[in-house]
């Protein structure tokens, strides 16, 4: 076996580990504060995006495994699971396909370029696992198998560790410490449920370790409310339940013909209904500051294929730690590097030139409606909108360490947010408000001043960033206050099929000339989300309109309605298709 065992623990580790008091240390908060990322064949876990992973509990063969993980990446799963050495309770069931499913499941990346993760069960599949797969599972019938975690651990794949049929937290920790031990820090902890007295379901799903966790480890945390549940039609609500309580990534069994399927056919979701839950995800994450990202794999694909002398990065408004800052991650993850610019002009200007490959623009807020600015500067660039993000504003009351609230005599933010907390603020008429530039600089300006009588509003990255403390969280009046960010670039070909459109066009100065465009659209059935005029530049009292659709008419075979629309109206332009 290949191993790597120069990673074992360093001396540098140990001197630090001999302060952590906890019996857990390489994977305790302690010893690293900021959250880990395990990557899995170039999907992050860990990050703002919800990473789903499905696939049937057990590959039965070529085409059932083929089948299922198309389903599921159309449906918005990125990686591909699948049991190729199965432990189960009874020697007389189906054991696996063993080596013939390893093989499945190379296959299947090939093919669908979905990373796989299956189970290893001995330290003998070591080999064949690093040969034919990308991330391997310790199930929880296996979580105690102290030999085959040194054996992951020195593998140095990433694991996700299941947790014990009857372990505490605490012995859990301890099994991801011995694959840390080995210089293996790549471990996702996945909750799948364990052993209560309660039988009407497989097993009690304990969403609480999710915040347990989150104190205690720097490692990231996945749920499996299949197996937590063993029931369908309780995956998915637990699953939502999942995401709320701040899990990373979901792993659901779905199967395409349940009734027939060799293991766990009663609590895998059909295609169909792992579509749905995917959709729901797509509505919570936001809330908790995350998002399930259906572009996902396309994206990797296009940041892959940039040629070497394009620059990876992204042009985005403010400091670092501002809400533009958290689109330009949550969109691109960390694989564009985020450059931050003082206006949005200059944002579209390094974008034209090239010195930025995309940049990132807020076109509207669901409180304070549309940044105007960028709309023009849409009209007056040629760029192309590429895709899109909502981040939901929450904004934190940030301090340093251990200071009160008793203690804070000013309070430091940027005009919209300050309106945006009124009634918090209005709780204490004798603070002073001090109006900023930005939500990052008010937290900048209270770090690099010491001022422990002072007070931020901002983000809880804005605090990560600059190492400072969360007093209080989500102080907005409004928690529906979300943001609408476009990613722009240069124009590409590139006919792919996508979703949505947006396009700007002027209309005649006669009766009727916008219900005309209205009625192409309403003609071939295409679903307007946004029309919204703005002034020409430069012509006085003429206006332009903006609009979003749900269909891709910048595609060929869109071909008829683009000449029916230039018919009907002036100066059409597709400003992107996303
Ligand atoms: C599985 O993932 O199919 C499995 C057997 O899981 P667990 O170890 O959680 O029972
Ligand atoms: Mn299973």
């Amino acid at each position: 076996m290949n191993l790597v065992l120069e990673n074992r623990i360093t001396e540098a580790q140990k001197e630090k580990i001999s302060h952590i008091k906890t019996s857990h240390k390489l994977v305790s908060r302690e010893f690293k504060s900021e959250n880990t990322q395990v990557k899995i064949n170039q999907v992050v876990i860990g990050s703002d995006r919800i990473v789903l992973i499905a696939g049937p509990c057990a590959v039965e063969s070529h085409d059932q495994a083929m089948t299922i993980a198309k389903e599921v990446k159309k449906y918005g799963a990125v990686l591909f699971r699948g049991g190729a050495y199965k432990p189960r309770s009874s020697p007389y069931s189906f054991q696996g396909l063993e080596e013939e499913g390893l093989k499945i499941l190379a296959n299947i990346r090939e093919k669908t370029g979905l990373g796989v993760v299956t189970e290893i069960t001995s330290v003998s599949q070591a080999d064949l696992m690093m040969k034919y797969v990308d991330a391997v599972q310790i199930g929880a019938r296996n979580m105690q198998n102290f030999e085959l975690l040194k054996c992951v651990g020195r593998m140095g794949m990433p694991v996700v560790l299941k947790r014990g049929l009857a372990s505490t937290i605490q012995e859990w920790l301890m099994s991801a410490e011995y694959i840390m031990a080995e210089g293996n820090s790549h471990i996702i902890l996945c909750e799948r449920g364990i052993r209560t007295f309660e039988p009407y379901t497989r097993n009690t799903l304990d969403l609480s370790a999710i915040p347990v966790l989150r104190q205690l480890t720097h490692l990231p945390i996945m749920i499996d409310p299949s197996h937590a549940t063993g029931i369908r039609e309780k995956v998915s609500p637990m699953a939502r339940a999942a995401v709320a309580a701040g899990a990373d990534a979901l792993m659901i069994e779905v199967h395409n013909d349940p009734d027939k399927a060799l293991s766990d056919g009663a609590q895998s979701l059909y295609p169909d209904q792992f579509g749905q839950l995917a959709r729901d995800i797509y509505v919570i994450a936001p809330v908790v500051g995350k998002q399930l990202d259906f572009d996902y794999l396309k994206k990797i694909e296009m940041i892959n294929n940039l040629d070497a002398k394009e620059s990876k990065t992204a042009a985005f408004i403010g400091e670092y730690g501002s809400y533009s800052h958290k689109a330009s991650i949550g969109y691109f993850g960390d694989e564009i590097k985020p450059v931050s610019m003082k206006t949005f002009r200059d944002i579209f200007n390094a974008v034209r030139h090239g010195s930025c490959q995309y940049g990132v623009v807020p076109l509207e807020n669901s409180l304070s409606g549309s940044i105007h600015e960028n709309y023009d500067l849409l009209q007056e660039y040629n760029l192309k909108i590429i895709g899109e993000i909502t981040i939901r504003v929450k904004h934190a009351l940030i301090t340093h360490e251990n200071v009160l609230k008793s203690d804070i005599k000013r309070i430091l933010g940027p005009p919209p947010a300050l309106s945006q907390c009124r009634n918090y603020l209005d709780q204490y008429p004798d603070i002073e408000i001090v109006p900023v530039t930005s939500t990052s600089s008010a937290v900048r300006q209270i770090k690099d001043s010491g001022d422990r009588q002072s007070a931020a509003i901002g983000s809880a990255m804005a605090a990560g960033i600059f190492g400072m403390n969360i007093l209080e969280e989500s102080i907005e009046d409004n928690p529906r206050n979300y943001t609408r960010f476009a990613i722009i670039a240069k124009e590409k070909t590139d006919y792919k099929k996508v979703t949505k459109t947006s396009i700007i066009f002027s209309t005649g100065n006669k009766p009727g000339a916008l219900f005309e465009v209205m009625k192409v659209f309403s003609e071939y059935e295409i679903n307007l989300v946004k029309l919204e005029s703005r002034p020409m530049l430069g012509k006085p009292w003429e206006y332009m309109f903006y609009a979003d659709l749900e269909a891709d008419i910048g595609h060929p075979d869109f071909e008829p309605v683009m000449d029916r629309l230039k018919e009907k109206s002036e100066n059409l332009r597709v400003l992107g298709r996303y």
